[in-house]
């Protein structure tokens, strides 16, 4: 092969390389966004969390609720029949 085709060799791995550095970048930086967004949930103490309704609340007909037993902003297992500070009504 003549060295203009070592040239088209030698810019196609830097732009493959390149694409892989930009690759892994993304999800390093997915990453670590996930991880932020989960130590951004607050103990269940910080909550006033409680495993029983308060009222006509419960974490059922939260917003945060995520089922079977998780909460957006809660940590921890959390009861679907439970309430904290945080509650906000469904619509
Ligand atoms: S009431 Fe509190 S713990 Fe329950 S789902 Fe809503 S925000 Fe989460």
């Amino acid at each position: 092969m003549n060295s203009r085709g070592n040239d088209c060799q030698r810019i196609s791995r830097r732009v493959v390389l390149a694409g892989t550095a930009l690759a892994l970048g993304t999800a390093a930086a997915a990453t670590a966004v996930s991880q932020a967004a989960a130590q951004q949930k607050i103990s269940q103490a910080d909550a006033k969390y409680q495993g029983t309704p308060k009222g006509d609340q419960h974490c059922d007909g939260c917003v945060n609720f995520q089922p079977p037993n998780a909460c957006k902003f809660v940590q921890g297992d959390i009861s679907p029949s439970g309430w904290c500070q945080l509650f906000a009504r469904k619509t």
